[in-house]
């Protein structure tokens, strides 16, 4: 008997698009005489995951149009030495957007330096005043991953409109703002966020026409987790052990994406799913920072 396998949400061709258009408006922007937008990213230790993420975000900026210029720290810095960098970039009328690329060292307090960062150069959307307007559905910058997601189901002609969606996974990154964006009017899905606390998370899963899985755990959703049809994101990024890769590893998402693909309708691979929309969506939101528009 033949089967039909889902379609797959190519976020590196979504990716690809945003990017571009990205370009078009940078370069719009300044050949009305504007500078170009200026993104500083500040590098704190030398984590070689945290370092291989900024270059990627470097090179997705300069291809762009913008300017980005990483700040690189020892893991000794201080946390007041950083706490009066970003004020100093906050007051320099040269930068748009400011990216503290995470995790921070132990000493330093995540949360207070987060609220340091001015909320309009906020590019990764961690301030409490940009969470509580994308939660009330103010216009503003929204994070990164989240935002690519509500991209790609736009884009993919996924219908959010009365739409039951599950999101797996409550990160104050992910999870959380994922559902805030879900629910907001005229986007009209019914959310349900589900977390390792939830009970009977299967069948709170199979009622998904969208399904969201940002755990954090290679294979967590399986095939008799999702409803037949369903749109199946997967923002998980996990490490499995290939002793056929040269590295010892592949990357693989919270989702078991082969069984899965037999019974969704829509599915994203991991990579080339989620991941790139979210550098994607970095550099629409320094566009805003920097222009106040989205194009
Ligand atoms: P997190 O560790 O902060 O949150 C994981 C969430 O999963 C928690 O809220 C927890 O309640 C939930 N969870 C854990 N075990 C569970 C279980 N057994 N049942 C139900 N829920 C469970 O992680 P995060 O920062 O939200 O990231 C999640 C995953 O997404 C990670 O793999 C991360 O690497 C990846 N990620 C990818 C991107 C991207 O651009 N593709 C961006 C951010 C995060």
């Amino acid at each position: 008997m033949e089967t039909a396998t889902a379609s797959l949400i190519d976020g590196r061709q979504i990716a690809a698009t945003v990017r571009q258009e990205v370009k078009a408006s940078v370069d719009a922007w300044t050949a009305k005489g504007h500078r170009a937008p200026v993104l500083k990213v500040v590098l704190i230790g030398g984590d070689p995951a945290s370092a291989s993420y900024v270059r990627g975000k470097n090179r997705a900026c300069a291809e762009a149009g913008i300017e980005s210029e990483t700040m690189t720290y020892d893991a000794d810095l201080s946390e007041a030495d950083l706490l009066t960098l970003i004020r100093d970039l906050n007051g320099d009328p040269n930068v748009d957007g400011i990216l503290i690329q995470l995790p921070l060292p132990r000493h330093i307090d995540e949360a207070k330096v987060l609220r340091a960062i001015s909320p309009a150069k906020d590019v990764d959307c961690f301030h409490p005043e940009n969470v509580g307007n994308l939660v009330t559905g103010e216009p503003g910058l929204k994070p990164a991953t989240p935002a690519g997601i509500m991209e790609m189901l736009k884009r993919s002609g996924i219908e959010t409109r009365g739409a039951t969606a599950v999101v797996i996974g409550r990160s104050n990154i992910v999870g959380k703002p994922m559902a805030n964006l879900l629910v907001q009017k005229g986007i009209d899905a019914t959310v349900t966020v589900c977390h390792s606390r939830t009970p009977d998370l299967a069948d709170v899963c199979r009622r998904a026409d969208i399904l969201i899985a940002a755990i954090g755990r290679a294979g967590f959703v399986t095939a008799d987790m999702v409803k037949p049809g369903a749109a199946v994101i997967d923002v998980g990024i996990n490490r499995v052990e290939d002793p056929t890769r040269k590295s010892g590893y592949r990357l693989v998402g919270d989702v078991d994406f082969n069984a899965v693909r037999e019974v969704a309708g829509h599915i994203t691979p991991v990579p080339g799913g989620v991941g790139p929309m979210t550098i994607a969506m970095l550099l629409k939101n320094t566009l805003f920072a920097a222009t106040g528009s989205w194009s």
